[in-house]
């Protein structure tokens, strides 16, 4: 969709207009990189504090998140650093943005496994500016998230969204959250027993030490 780069006045902020990674950074790389980011996040988050949080914004968030020189990022800099963000937040309500950021993040991930509302994630994302087009040196394509979400929530669902957005089939089918501990995972296994390794050890595995189970059960 929307490929025609030619037609982009220069200079002029448009949706058609193709970021150009740097050397070496592939477009499925920075997805990767995007997703391990995020579900750091979702998976580890409940038992962060500030200093984690802070880690995490000015770590693996800030790496995933310097690709978009955007003409508003320039200007809004100062308002957009992690910083001024956790300097807002008092020490007691951490523990509920991070809670409540990781619900909205779970509720909407949940959305993602059927197509239809994927796309619409997507496109509320798009329509955000959380998300940019991109294109690395080998002209694969991709998406690469902004530092324009300020919510929590929105930060961690922009990398999601960049990395949806170049892998969509992968949330249709090997997102998985698992329905003892919520643990979000890509594995099409969890995703058809619903739960994760962890806590899907337990199902299909013998009661007693004489019965074995030679083959995976049918459907598994
Ligand atoms: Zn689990």
């Amino acid at each position: 969709m929307m490929s025609n780069t030619a037609l982009a006045t220069p200079g002029e902020e448009s949706l058609d207009t193709i970021l150009t990674l740097p050397e070496k950074t592939g477009a499925i790389a920075i997805a990767s990189a995007c997703r391990d980011t995020a579900l750091e996040f979702v998976n580890d988050a409940e038992r962060w504090g500030k200093a984690e949080l802070a880690m995490w914004l000015m770590g693996p968030y800030a790496q995933v998140t310097q690709y978009v020189p955007s003409a508003t990022s320039r200007m809004r800099s100062e308002a957009t650093r992690p910083i001024p963000l956790l300097r807002e937040i008092d020490a007691r309500m951490v523990d509920r943005v991070i809670r409540n950021a990781r619900t909205e993040v779970l509720a909407t991930l949940q959305r993602t496994m059927d197509p239809e509302g994927g796309a619409s994630f997507a496109f509320s994302m798009l329509a955000a500016g959380f998300v940019v087009r991109c294109e690395d040196r080998q002209h694969v394509t991709g998406w690469v998230p902004t530092t324009d979400a300020r919510r929590l929530a929105d930060r961690v669902l922009s990398l999601l969204a960049a990395d949806y957005l170049t892998r969509p089939t992968e949330y249709e089918t090997d997102l998985s959250i698992c329905g003892a501990c919520t643990a979000v995972d890509f594995d099409g296994v969890s995703r058809l027993r619903g739960t994760c390794h962890r806590h899907g050890s337990g199902m299909f595995a013998p009661k007693s030490r004489r019965s074995t189970l030679p083959y995976m059960p049918e459907g598994a």
